[in-house]
């Protein structure tokens, strides 16, 4: 350690010869010293000069030294002061009074008349301690700091994990994690609880006749129109492909019909701009319902995707639902038409037949790329 390294150091003891020499003593050895006749003084400048090394009598007439040590000590738990290295330099020898002065949180004894070489050597060993703590506390600053970073990179970790990187939307995989509690809440609480799934019309052709850039554009234009469609306690998010989904908590059947036909409606209105070309951009929607025939999530949003291809059979830029009778009706003015009202029913309008096509139609991954046309 270079000699301008050396913590300053603080000598208090009320004997005037004593205290003097041993000022003179440190300052040979390169030590910077203040000196102090009394506890309080000495508290008052370590307060100001902050911490270090206290070199210290026990007899002292206004504060002694154990009554300093333990103001410090008490400084330092409320950490408005660092730690101090306090040796207790005392007449007092018996093996009581260094328990008690140790106890009282003194980092060291020495008894009068001390050796200025075993003074010395205590010094360093105080030091050492001091540079000690003085590399632990920056190793410790060092990984809060680390941790932090950690906790923000976890979190957007964590977000990207979730998140359609296309359309900032929840993707697959957190629309189902959210499914799957909804629907657990649902089975205990008895509240409603419905999808909609939807898929935007003719999107191949989009593609192939404007490119994928442009196909982009307009899957986050219908993105931007279910977020906004969303309310705060609505779920919505991009299954894969052209296909998107909205569940509602606390809903039924013709709460989520009416949500998506005011949103298909919307879409329809609002032509896609992209570059110098106004695309008309329509969707068709499946709306379902859990129901004790819906044995779990993935029945649900099944059911939803079946009468969506019923609204893709039936035209495109239509919405049905997937009713408690087990058939696809048309919704039209936002209300689900009932059975009577219903034609005959035909293959293209039977959920069956809906279910049981092919494999290729269905949505088994995120990276299925969906196209019902
Ligand atoms: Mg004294």
């Amino acid at each position: 350690m270079h000699e301008s390294e050396k913590t300053p150091l603080i000598v208090v003891d009320d004997d005037e010869a004593t205290r003097k020499l041993l000022q003179r003593q440190l300052e040979l050895a390169g030590y910077q010293v203040r000196a102090f006749n009394d506890g309080r003084a000495a508290l008052e400048a370590i307060q100001t000069l902050g911490a270090g090394m206290v070199i210290c009598d026990w007899s002292m007439p206004e504060m002694d030294g154990i009554e300093l040590v333990q103001a410090l000590r008490e400084m330092e738990e409320l950490h408005v002061l660092g730690h101090v290295h306090f040796i207790l330099l005392t007449a007092h020898n018996g093996k009581e009074r260094i328990v008690e002065g140790l106890k009282a949180g003194a980092s060291d004894y020495l008894t009068k008349p001390y050796h200025v070489g075993e003074l010395m050597a205590r010094i360093a060993v105080g030091q050492r301690m001091l540079a000690l703590r003085e590399e632990l506390l920056h190793h410790s600053l060092e990984l809060q700091k680390t941790n932090a970073q950690m906790a923000v990179l976890a979190g957007e970790l964590d977000r990207l994990a979730n998140t359609d990187g296309l359309t900032n939307l929840p993707n697959r995989r957190c629309l189902f994690e959210q499914l799957e509690k909804s629907w657990a809440t649902a089975d205990q609480t008895g509240q409603p609880l419905s999808c909609v799934m939807l898929d935007i019309d003719r999107f191949k052709s989009i593609n192939d006749t404007y490119g994928h850039a442009t196909g982009d554009t307009v899957l986050k234009a219908v993105a931007d129109a279910i977020r906004d469609h969303a309310q705060r306690t609505e779920w919505c998010g991009r299954l894969g492909g052209e296909e998107f989904v909205l569940f509602f908590p606390g809903s039924a059947l013709a709460a989520a019909a009416q949500a998506a036909e005011q949103l298909r409606n919307d879409v329809a209105a609002k032509p896609v701009r992209s570059g110098e070309h106004r695309i008309g951009v329509t969707i068709s929607c499946g709306v379902a319902e859990k129901t004790v025939v819906a044995a779990c999530a993935d029945d649900m949003i099944r059911n939803a995707d079946a009468v969506m291809y019923t609204a893709k059979e039936n035209g495109r830029n239509q919405t049905w639902a997937y009713a408690d009778d087990d058939q696809a009706h048309p919704v039209r003015n936002g209300v689900i038409v009932a059975a009577e009202g219903l034609p005959a029913a035909t293959p293209t309008t039977s959920v069956s037949r809906a279910r049981n096509r092919p494999p290729e139609d269905r949505v088994e991954s995120t990276h299925a790329h969906i196209d019902h046309q």
